[in-house]
């Protein structure tokens, strides 16, 4: 069975969408303020929230924007003020839909089905999650080839990508110049593996605090570098 939170504060407003979505055989749970809303959107079990914006102790914008960071189940926001749900449409909170009140409670029943029904899509088509190397503060998005470090994406050059991913992935190991140049470059470009220096140095830039001391990848005088654990 379908479980729904209503986060609302507005009690007669809350009973009404209880009833309407009961009617339609979903499971529902009512919470008037925003400190236990957010407690139960990110404890709870559910399947979807409808989330009302102003609400006592911690708003709608703030549960949205919290949810989000923990879970992908549809989150359709509700207000009165016409002029709110534009503000929350531009803060990009990752809501799925977005209502005024006053509205119909069959409009809003149809709308928590149309969203169930897309996520049940979703999650049955199996999207897989992508692949990622986390190592302290780096974090590399093989799937989708970005890194982030420290939560903040660095752009990053194919080649220096490719470079930084097969060092992190084998961390431990000493590689010599000529056995990266070999893993990354292969036949592409005529040997010259003061290339590999060059994209090491690159890739320090992004990734280290303090270049002249790397946290990352280390320098192995005489024979080559180490992605260190
Ligand atoms: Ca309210």
């Amino acid at each position: 069975m379908n479980r729904i939170l209503i986060v609302e504060d507005e009690q007669a407003i809350a009973e009404l969408e209880k009833d309407y979505l009961e009617l339609s055989g979903f499971e529902v749970t009512i919470e008037n303020t925003g400190d236990k809303g957010l407690e139960q959107a990110l404890s709870g079990d559910f399947n979807l929230i409808i989330l009302d914006l102003m609400l006592p102790k911690v708003d709608g914008f703030e549960i949205c924007k919290r949810v989000r960071e923990e879970k992908n189940i549809p989150v359709i926001m509700v207000s009165a003020k016409k002029d709110d749900i534009d503000k929350i449409r531009g803060l990009g909170l990752g809501a799925d839909d977005y209502m005024t009140k006053p509205f119909s409670p069959s409009e809003l029943v149809a709308r928590v089905k149309a969203h169930l029904a897309r996520y049940e899509r979703l999650l049955g088509s199996g999207v897989k999650e992508n692949e990622v190397i986390e190592i302290r503060g780096i974090k590399i998005d093989k799937t989708a080839r970005r890194v982030y470090i420290n939560g903040e994406e660095k752009a990053f050059t194919t080649k220096e990508f490719d470079l930084l991913t097969f060092l992190a992935q084998n961390p431990n190991h000493v590689y010599t110049k000529e056995q990266l140049f070999q893993e990354i470059w292969d036949m592409e470009s005529i040997g010259d593996i003061a290339t590999v220096t060059v994209h090491i140095k690159k890739i320090r830039e992004k990734i280290e605090a303090n270049t002249s001391k790397p946290q990352y990848i280390e320098t192995i005088w005489g024979v080559g570098y180490r992605f260190k654990v």
